[in-house]
């Protein structure tokens, strides 16, 4: 294989980065790149332990000079979040990514790039293959289906770790040390309708031109949802209407992002005054959104009618959970300033023959305020014929106001980059929480070099930073 980066430093982290990429890798389908890590280990002779969920631990023992010092635990997840441009042609489960430099930065053509979390096991491969010459014993564990409810990290059998300090190096800014985050679930709310013969004419409602964003980190960037401005609309035209009857209800495509679009269709009495009223409500809108969301539209087209539309009743429960459930920050933290505690988001509604499904991704570093996210929606499928499902639950990480393994990194990053790095506490999942729950008395930081827009086709990851980043894990295994 010919590389495209040539020229930076260690060469064999940027090596194995290509590599990595020419392997596809989406989530729950990470057996060929634990084949090649499998591989990668049996070829040097380290010891190496694979699970069913294609979990790899590979283990390499301390130097010589090292034999006393305590192990140290890396960690990153293997799969990537598959998105490409409409005009992409990728396989993603047979292709490679076309990778290519941008300026100081590396990016893949009309894809996302994997960076998240690839280069985590870019830099766990160099460090095995031997690129430090005085080391302590090293255990590196790659996790699985970190992207889809953290299932790798949470099927792992932690009684193989021995290390009691992790640096999980799954962030994406150089100069921030992550040291606490949110835990987090999944809901549905499952309605099945009555479906009865339509009247009226039919119009579909179109909301588009929002912002999204990541239902943790942005929850607090005032970005509106566009399956709650939805539920706005529609409970306006029910008040005006009377009768309201829905026809179908899809927003959305990912539970842990904010929506940027929503559809409905709908069937009305009278179709130019309904179309007035939600142009009219979407106007007033559009005035009171963040600057984010200035390319907020809504467009009403007429539709042929289907034959059937939900009843008056289910319509108007369909209505009321939209219209009503509890969206986006509920509380702030009391103690980190701007940093969110406690959040939900209706990130995706989907509505099949007769079934209209809701799914909602809530979060707390708080267990009973996960607790409370689940009565809470219990309660309003109970009132709203909804059948309710929580799901892919796992805890926070707590802040440790003591913690040798960050002065550690802080020590070694200041040394190399003669900045002080920022201590962070971030309102979304990392698999920390739920390696920390197994292990509760692990020292554990998150970090990692610069990388933009990760989980869309502008994902970029910074290429010096990588240098930088390398450099002062170098520095932090010298001093540990
Ligand atoms: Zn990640």
């Amino acid at each position: 294989m010919s590389y495209l980066i040539q020229n930076r430093k260690p060469a064999s982290v940027f090596r194995f980065f290509e590599d990595i990429c020419a392997i596809p890798h989406p989530s729950y389908h990470e057996e060929k790149v634990a084949d090649y890590l499998c591989a990668f280990a049996a070829d040097r002779g380290l010891e190496y332990y694979r699970d069913d969920l294609h979990n790899v631990l590979i283990k390499k023992p301390a130097t010589p000079d090292r034999k006393d010092a305590a192990p140290i635990l890396f960690q990153g997840h293997t799969d990537m979040v598959c998105v490409k441009t409409a005009d992409s042609t990728i396989d993603f489960m047979k292709d490679g990514l076309s990778l290519y430099i941008d300026g100081d930065f590396l990016r893949a053509k009309d894809t996302t790039l994997g960076a998240d979390d690839g280069i985590a096991v870019a830099v766990m491969l160099a460090l095995l293959d031997g690129e430090l010459s005085s080391h302590p014993a090293l255990e590196c564990l790659f996790t699985a289906a970190e992207e889809v409810g953290l299932d790798g990290a949470e099927g792992f059998d932690y009684s193989k770790i021995f290390a009691r300090k992790m640096i999980n190096m799954d962030s994406e800014d150089l100069g921030i040390i992550t040291a606490g985050c949110a835990g987090g679930l999944r809901s549905t709310l499952t309605k099945t309708c009555e479906r009865i013969p339509v009247k009226g004419e039919c119009l579909k409602i179109s909301l588009q031109g929002l912002f999204g964003g990541h239902s943790g980190v942005d929850i607090c960037s005032g970005r509106a949802n566009a399956n709650k401005l939805m539920g706005r609309m529609l409970a306006k035209w029910q008040k005006a209407e009377g009768e309201a009857h829905l026809i179908s209800l899809n927003g959305g495509s990912k539970d842990n992002a904010i929506p940027s679009i929503c559809e409905a269709v709908i069937a009305t009495a009278d179709a130019q005054k309904t179309t007035a009223l939600i142009e009219q409500t979407a106007s007033q809108i559009a005035t009171e959104l963040a600057k984010d969301d200035s390319g907020f539209f809504v467009t009403v087209t007429p539709v042929q009618a289907p034959e059937m539309m939900f009843s008056t009743a289910d319509s108007a429960q369909l209505i009321a959970i939209l219209a009503t459930v509890d969206n986006g920050v509920k509380e702030m933290n009391y103690n980190i300033k701007g940093l969110p505690e406690w959040s939900r988001n209706l990130g995706v509604i989907t509505t099949t023959s007769d079934e209209v499904e809701f799914v909602f991704a809530s979060r707390s570093a708080i267990e009973s305020r996960l607790d409370a996210s689940i009565d809470e929606l219990d309660a309003l499928g109970r009132i709203t014929g909804c059948v309710t499902k929580h799901y892919s639950r796992y805890p926070g990480w707590d802040y440790a106001p003591v913690s040798p393994l960050r002065d550690l990194y802080a020590h070694a990053y200041r040394e190399i980059t003669g900045k002080d790095a920022i201590v962070d506490v971030i309102h979304a999942g990392l698999e920390c929480g739920i390696i920390v729950s197994k292990l509760p008395d692990l020292d554990v930081i998150s970090v990692g070099p610069d990388m933009r827009d990760v989980h869309s086709p502008d994902e970029r990851l910074n290429l010096s930073s990588v240098e930088i980043f390398w450099q002062t894990i170098e520095k932090l295994i010298e001093m540990v």
